[in-house]
């Protein structure tokens, strides 16, 4: 089991999850955060800090999001600190389909 980012991330990407992670697991794309899944030790405290409830557990109905965040987990770089969100992020809180039409597979800058 673990926690994955949900598609709500992108183009916000608050960054209040990260520094709160005990194994330091989040990794940062262009406009979206993962969770690497393998390293998660499903402590669930990441979950309360998203201002957007980006985070869910690992289920039955978010495999999608699993292996979005399996695989950019393991090309994006470190992110541990918090940093302000994007410009964008109140302008996109709540867009629809966000993954097919916003999703950049390009890394961000970590940290
Ligand atoms: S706090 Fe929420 S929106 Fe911000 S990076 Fe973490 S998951 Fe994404
Ligand atoms: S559930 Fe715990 S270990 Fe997993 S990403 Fe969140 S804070 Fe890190």
């Amino acid at each position: 089991m673990a926690y994955v980012v949900t598609e709500k991330c992108i183009m916000c990407k608050h960054a209040d999850c990260v520094e709160v992670c005990p194994v330091d697991c989040f990794y940062e794309g262009e406009n979206m955060l993962v969770i690497n899944p393998d390293e998660c030790i499903d402590c669930g405290v990441c979950v309360p800090e998203c201002p957007i409830d980006a985070i869910e557990a690992e289920s039955e109905d978010n495999l999608k999001w699993l292996e979005v965040n399996r695989e950019y987990s393991t090309k994006w770089p470190s992110i541990t600190q918090n940093k302000p969100a994007m410009d964008e992020a109140e302008k996109y809180r709540d867009v629809p389909n966000k993954f097919a039409e916003l999703f950049s597979e390009n890394p961000g800058e970590g940290n």
